[in-house]
């Protein structure tokens, strides 16, 4: 068990501090404090309306929280707006995927790098000088190495916008891979596809950490979670109930009572 007492010596990749946000009459998010380890998967579990999505929001810039704070990499995220903060190397996606519709597969991974703030695929693009060029074109190789990765090769021509759901997503998971952030959240990753794609969805998030990036992911499908998972965090209105390791939370009565008794019986 070398990994765990690893990790401990590292900071971790997020810790979110007694964040709060209300709408109107509604607390979402309501003092809302954990740490995601760096290098390991963390699971982000509860009912739904439980506040993960708004959670999400605050941390990547979409929302400002009322209070609190989100400390990644050294610094307050709070107040910066979402590119930068996606520049910092914490990138989330959404429960709907996104992608460039009118792009092709293979633009959409090769944008990948020029949205995460790589500028010299950008500057390569307009030609200024052969390093520059060079970098476009191993970004290029780089990009169809991964859609080799994910199966998507023949898809590579395609444009995006009329993919299935499932391709879609994976076509952002190869976006990441692409990417390579520390940080990636995935708000329900499974939601709407193909439990067939729950498998390489798996292996995609293992060659995430594998390449460095850390992940928090939210999910209802509990094997998902249970598979791919080293911590789990769980919430209900707004708050943090319980976390741990998957299999400390089964026997947690406060957590059968707010979601495991409910996922249970659906
Ligand atoms: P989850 O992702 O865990 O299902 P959400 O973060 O989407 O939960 O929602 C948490 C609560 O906040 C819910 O009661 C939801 O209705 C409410 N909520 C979320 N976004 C808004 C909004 N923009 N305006 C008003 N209420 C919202
Ligand atoms: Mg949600």
């Amino acid at each position: 068990m070398n990994a765990p007492s690893k990790t401990l010596d590292r900071p971790p990749a997020l810790a979110v501090r007694g964040l709060t946000k209300h709408f109107g009459g509604v607390y979402a998010v309501e003092d809302c404090s954990f740490e995601a380890p760096a290098g390991q998967v963390t699971g982000l579990i509860g009912p739904n309306g439980a506040g993960k999505s708004t959670a999400i929001d605050l941390i990547s810039g979409f929302k400002l929280p009322d209070t609190g704070t989100v400390i990644f990499k050294d610094r307050a995220l709070e107040g910066l707006p979402p590119h930068v903060i996606s520049r910092l190397g914490l990138i989330r996606t959404f429960q709907a995927p996104r992608e460039w519709p009118g792009l092709t597969v293979l633009e959409n991974v090769v944008m990948a790098r020029w949205d995460a703030g790589r500028e010299g695929f950008l500057r390569g693009l307009v030609g200024l000088g052969l390093t520059q060029r060079g970098t476009a074109a191993d970004e290029l190789v780089r990009a169809r190495e991964i859609l080799d990765e994910f199966g998507l090769a023949k898809l590579r021509n395609e444009r995006a916008g009329n993919l299935s759901g499932g391709q879609k997503r994976l076509v952002e998971f190869a976006r990441i891979r692409m990417a390579q952030p520390e940080l990636v959240i995935l708000d329900e990753p499974m939601g709407g596809v193909n439990p067939v794609l729950g498998e390489r969805m798996a292996v995609a998030i293992e060659a995430f950490i594998a390449s460095g990036t850390s992940v928090i992911v939210v999910e209802h499908n509990l094997p998902f979670i249970e598979r791919v998972t080293q911590h789990v965090i769980v919430m209900a209105q707004g708050t943090v109930i319980a976390e741990g390791p998957f299999e400390t939370l089964r026997s947690n009565r406060d957590v059968i009572d707010a979601y495991l008794g409910e996922v249970v019986k659906q």
